[in-house]
């Protein structure tokens, strides 16, 4: 697969002369929202209509999808506006119903990914078709598993792939819904050159606001396409309400990207640039994230020192945590000098808490 240059045949194919950008509401509701919603994106940057049919949910009682009767609603869009529709397909019965029904383009989510039973049942099913299937990564931040699940559709014949990162699911809060960990895609890119990569934003953010600066830096980092959820009414979407845009803020969405054009060796140059500061921004983002957490155990610390009457400052446990970080610092190439300004400022940040914490 990694030398296969055919892999990128179905996206040359539509001759664009911008990214790919499929549209479309989390979930199908009901007739007349499919429509709606594929008549405000049709003659526009749009080429695939995406719609959840089968919906996963994390816990049952949610809204689960309208089922099979939303794939003839597709039909209905597709043969109104000449989009090409998408759905994703979690099993066998899953994808028979959508090549009945002439969907064009399926893709594998992100909780289905996870298992690969369900992605080789899938493939089976799909075997001898030239449809377009795009495996999302697994909700685990995993590169194998991605990677083997596109394989297994390769193996089976399918030749029209491509791969959606929408994010990793963890436990910690952060400012995304699933973290989007751009070095797994990045790495998948490196790897599978030919293997066109499109970007989640909605997935990723789990909030419109955000959705058009995620979009950027996939761009930035020369990913193939965006898929975005897009609906009439987003605060009354059935599912996923907080992150779909309307389709004129997806149509202004696209007026502000930056799309780049530029030669081989600015292009080159640009994207290794904008990895090299993706990693940056990931790892200050973090630093701060773990400075916060610090400082949250600085302040039981705190409530704990006032429960027992204790002081704040305790010189010698002080001196140790310094002597430890300055011989670590040394081993991860970061001098004496730096590791002692850190630590100092961040000693002071701790006290400063404490204080609050004892003194109200
Ligand atoms: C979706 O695209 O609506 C969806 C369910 O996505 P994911 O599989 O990425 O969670
Ligand atoms: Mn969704």
């Amino acid at each position: 697969m990694e030398n296969d240059k055919s892999l990128r045949n179905w996206l040359d194919a539509l001759n664009l002369n911008h990214p790919l950008v499929i549209a479309g509401p989390c979930s199908a509701e009901t007739e007349e929202q499919v429509l709606q919603i594929a008549r405000e994106l049709k003659n526009s940057d749009v080429s695939f209509y995406r719609a959840g049919i089968w919906k996963p949910r994390t816990r049952p009682g949610g809204f689960e999808g309208v089922g099979a009767i939303g794939l003839k609603w597709l039909q209905k869009a597709k043969a109104e506006t000449g989009l090409p529709m998408a759905v994703e397909v979690a099993n066998a019965t899953h994808v028979k119903l959508a090549l009945e029904h002439d969907i064009d383009v399926l893709w594998i989510g992100a909780r289905t990914t996870v298992n690969p039973f369900a992605v080789q049942e899938i493939a089976d099913a799909l075997e001898g078709t030239d449809k377009i299937v795009l495996v999302k990564n697994p909700v685990n931040p995993d590169l194998a598993l991605w990677i083997g699940g596109i394989e297994r559709l390769y193996n089976a014949g399918i030749r029209n792939l491509g791969a959606i990162h929408r994010g990793f699911s963890t436990y910690e809060k952060t400012k995304y819904r699933n973290i989007p960990e751009w070095q797994l895609p990045i790495e998948l890119q490196s790897r599978f050159p030919d293997l066109p990569l499109i970007n989640d934003p909605s997935h990723i953010t789990g909030r419109r606001d955000m959705v058009k600066d995620v979009a950027q830096q996939a761009l930035d980092l020369n990913f193939d396409g965006l898929i975005i959820e897009t609906h009439i009414d987003p605060d009354n979407a059935w599912s996923d309400a907080a992150q779909q845009v309307t389709p004129s803020v997806l149509k202004q969405m696209f007026i502000d990207l930056k799309m780049r054009e530029m030669t081989i060796e600015e292009d080159d140059f640009n994207s290794k640039m904008a990895k090299l500061r993706m990693k940056i921004d990931e790892a200050d983002t973090k630093l701060l994230e773990v400075l916060g957490n610090r400082m949250k155990v600085a302040d039981e610390i705190g409530a704990l020192k006032k429960e027992k009457n204790v002081a704040i400052l305790q010189n010698k446990r002080w001196n140790e945590i310094l002597d430890k970080m300055i011989a670590e610092g040394s081993t991860k190439g970061l001098t004496e000098d730096f590791v002692l300004k850190i630590f100092k400022a961040i000693h002071q940040e701790s006290i400063t808490h404490q204080e609050k914490v004892i003194n109200g």
